[in-house]
């Protein structure tokens, strides 16, 4: 079986390196990004999303936000075109539900399934093969493809019909950028206080408000490393789409109308592509305080 991975970015290029180490046959392409390593690993290109759909019965996408997967699938040379009747297009992109819904209906009447699958983990796990994977779609389509997801996830869940995988990313986005948020007010108070921060995440880490989020963020912010990691234009992106999902809903997101505030101010400042940990740097500027490693 011949598989299409298409997004060869951060994220994408470790899982297709986590398929083809199983054993998978890879068709890749990635409109800007260079693909010669994977090549290297036994991977063939393509030079078109179409192409890659008329190669492929499953074919991945991996892409940064909602217009990029729905140029990818309906536009010029798009998936949509080259893929047959019985193809899945598996959405691991995070992007907003009711597109998902939107492509998903356009593919059907093509006779092409799609499941959207967006991930939780970030980089470290996407290398390591230990993604949360949260999955909407049909049942039996997820059942063909969960062994391939299984190569790139340690959970692999289907959480209801197309779409329901985005709107859990959007669930997941939110509970990590306020976690973020609430770590650097902490830190930044404790730190002001005179205590010494490493000391603190040592103290805490292990009690109830220690998170993957704390292991993960606070090592690289004591040590003043911003490098992504998950960008701050991606996370802008993710909170917009959790804020529209939220106003269609009726449902009021304060928390999360804030923190995409700070994120806006933040990329104001030229910080769109750092990593949203740096959501710590807003507090740090507001009380003129950095929270650093005191013995590197
Ligand atoms: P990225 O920008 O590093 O990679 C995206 C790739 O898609 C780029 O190489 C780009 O050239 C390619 N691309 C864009 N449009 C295309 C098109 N029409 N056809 C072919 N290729 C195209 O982004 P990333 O960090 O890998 O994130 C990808 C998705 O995963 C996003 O939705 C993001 O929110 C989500 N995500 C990222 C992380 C993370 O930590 N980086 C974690 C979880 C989820």
């Amino acid at each position: 079986m011949r598989i299409g991975f298409i997004g060869l970015g951060i994220m994408g290029r470790p899982m297709a390196k986590n398929l083809l180490r199983a054993g998978y046959s890879l068709v890749v392409y990635d409109k800007t990004a260079p693909v010669s390593d994977v090549l290297s690993l036994g991977a063939e290109g393509a030079a078109s999303n179409r192409e890659v759909a008329s190669r492929c019965d499953i074919i991945i996408t991996m892409l940064p936000n909602s217009p990029d997967v729905y140029e990818a699938v309906l536009g010029v040379d798009g998936i949509a075109f080259g893929a047959r009747d019985g193809s899945i297009l598996v959405d691991m992109s995070s992007i907003a539900p009711a597109v998902s819904r939107a492509i998903s209906g356009e593919l059907q009447t093509r006779g092409v399934a799609m499941l959207d699958a967006p991930v939780s983990g970030g980089q470290p796990k996407a290398v390591d093969g230990t993604l949360a994977i949260m999955v909407g779609g049909d049942p039996a389509v997820f059942e063909s493809v969960r062994p391939i997801l299984e190569k790139m996830g340690s959970s692999v869940t289907l959480i209801g019909p197309v779409g329901s995988g985005n709107t859990a990313k959007l669930a997941n986005q939110i509970i990590v950028a306020l976690n973020i948020a609430a770590i650097s007010e902490a830190f930044v108070l404790s730190t002001r206080a005179g205590l010494d921060p490493e000391v603190v995440f040592t103290a805490i880490k292990d009690g109830l408000a220690g998170s993957t989020v704390m292991n993960v963020k606070v090592p690289s912010i004591l040590d003043g490393n911003f490098e992504p990691g998950f960008r701050i234009q991606l996370h802008i992106k993710d909170l917009v789409n959790a804020v529209d999902t939220a106003h269609d809903l009726g449902v009021p997101v304060p928390l999360t109308d804030h923190v995409l505030e700070t994120l806006r101010e933040l990329e104001r400042e030229g910080l769109g592509a750092a990593d949203h940990s740096a959501i710590i740097r807003y507090y740090e500027e507001l009380a003129h305080t950095e929270v650093r490693r005191r013995h590197p």
